[in-house]
C-alpha cells in the first residue's frame, strides 16, 4: 500500500506495510487537492468582507479510524490527517488573503467534505450593540403582529433595518434588555439592545452615520447611543442581565392626599406581589411574581396631579403597581394611599 509524502511528513515516518508512492491509501491524495480548495475558497468568499475564518474538514470514517490507529500505535507524536490538512490549508489561505484563522469566533467557516469533495461556506452573524432612547409614544418594541396602515413601525425595525442595510445582511434579529409598553417613553441613558445581522456582506461601517440614519428613519422618535460592534459572548451575557429601573410617572389622584411627600418617602424596599396583569395574560402565563419597589420620590404635586419617580427591580409592572390592577398587585400605591389613581404617562429614565 502506498502513502504520500505529506502523510509521511505528518507521521514522522513510514508506517509498517506501506511504501512511499503517489496513490495514498490513507488520505486518498487529499493534499494534492489543496490548490483547488484554495481557488474554491477565494471564489466563494469573494463577495464577503471578513478578517477571520476557520477551516473544517471531514474524511471517510474508515480512513479516520485507520489514521488514528497508526498514530497511536506507531507515531504518537505525529499529527492527525484532519489537523494537518486543516492547518496546511489554513496557513496557505492566511498567506494569500492576509486574513487570520480564528478557532474561537471566526467570521467565516469553510467546511470541506473530502468524501464527496463538496464545500460549504458559513457566514457567521455580526452583532451591533448599543442603547436606545424612545422619544415618542405609540411605538411598540416588536413589530405589530397584524399591522394596520396607521400603525408605526417598531423600535426593532427602526434600529434593525438601517443596521442590516449598512452591513448588507440578509436579515436580522433584535434583542433588548426588557421592554417598555407602546405608550411609554425610554429616556435617560437608554435601554441596552443588540442586533444580530445574518449573513452580513460587510463587517465595517460608519456607526455614527448609522445612528443618524436611525434617527432620520424614525423621524426623531428613536435615538441610539454607544453603537458598537460586539461579540457573541458579550451579547449572550446581555440576555441574562437584570436591570433595576428608574421611572417617571405623571398621575392624578381622586382626592387630595395629605403629607404625600412623607408618605412616599416611607416606601422603601417594599416587597410587592404581582399577579400577571390582565392586559398581558394572553401572551404570558398567569403567575405571581415577587418584585421590589426600592424608593419613590415626589417631584411635583398640585392636586389632582403629581409627578413621581419610582425605582423598582427588573420586570416590575409599574402601571399595575400604581393602580393595583383590581387587586392583582398587592400592595399597590393606590392601596397604600387609600385612593384611586389614574396614570397620565410613564417614562423610563434609567436602565441600570
Ligand atoms: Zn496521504
Amino acid at each position: 500500500m502506498q502513502i504520500c509524502q505529506e502523510c509521511i511528513r505528518r507521521y514522522g515516518g513510514i508506517p509498517k506495510g506501506f511504501e512511499e508512492g503517489t496513490q495514498c491509501y490513507i488520505c486518498n491524495n487529499a493534499f494534492t487537492k489543496i490548490d483547488q480548495l484554495v481557488d474554491l475558497f477565494l471564489n466563494e468568499t469573494s463577495k464577503y468582507e471578513f478578517f477571520t475564518f476557520l477551516i473544517g474538514s471531514s474524511f471517510p470514517e474508515q480512513k479516520v479510524e485507520l489514521d488514528s490507529s497508526i498514530l497511536s500505535e506507531q507515531f504518537p507524536k505525529g499529527r492527525s490527517l484532519k489537523h494537518h490538512f486543516n492547518s496546511l490549508l489554513g496557513m496557505k489561505l492566511e498567506k494569500l488573503t492576509g486574513k487570520t484563522v480564528d478557532f474561537k469566533s471566526p467570521e467565516l467557516a469553510f467546511k470541506i467534505n473530502m468524501e464527496n469533495f463538496s464545500t460549504e461556506l458559513e457566514i457567521k452573524p455580526l452583532y451591533v450593540a448599543g442603547r436606545y432612547l424612545k422619544l415618542k409614544r405609540g411605538i411598540p418594541q416588536s413589530p405589530w403582529i397584524h399591522p394596520n396602515v396607521n400603525e408605526s413601525l417598531s423600535v426593532s425595525e427602526f434600529i434593525g433595518i438601517p443596521i442590516t442595510k449598512n452591513f448588507e445582511g440578509k436579515d436580522y434579529n433584535f434583542f433588548a434588555s426588557g421592554r417598555e409598553d407602546v405608550d411609554v417613553l425610554m429616556l435617560g441613558n437608554g435601554r441596552p439592545f443588540y442586533v444580530e445581522v445574518l449573513k452580513p456582506t460587510k463587517r465595517n461601517s460608519n456607526l455614527e452615520k448609522i445612528a443618524d440614519e436611525i434617527r432620520d428613519f424614525s423621524q426623531g422618535a428613536i435615538e441610539v447611543i454607544g453603537l458598537h460592534i460586539s461579540k457573541q459572548e458579550e451579547v449572550e451575557k446581555m440576555k441574562e442581565e437584570v436591570h433595576d429601573k428608574l421611572y417617571e410617572v405623571s398621575i392624578e389622584f381622586e382626592k387630595p392626599i395629605e403629607n404625600l411627600e412623607l408618605k412616599l418617602e416611607n416606601i422603601k424596599n417594599l416587597e410587592i406581589l404581582q399577579r400577571t396583569p390582565n392586559r398581558v395574560l394572553r401572551s404570558r402565563s398567569d403567575l405571581v411574581r415577587r418584585k421590589l419597589i426600592y424608593s419613590i420620590e415626589l417631584v411635583d404635586y398640585k392636586h389632582p396631579q403629581a409627578k413621581i419617580k419610582i425605582k423598582a427591580s427588573s420586570g416590575t409592572y409599574i402601571k399595575e403597581f400604581i393602580h393595583g390592577d383590581n387587586g392583582r398587585t398587592t400592595p399597590s400605591l393606590s392601596s397604600i394611599l387609600g385612593v384611586n389613581i389614574k396614570i397620565d404617562y410613564l417614562n423610563v429614565l434609567e436602565v441600570n
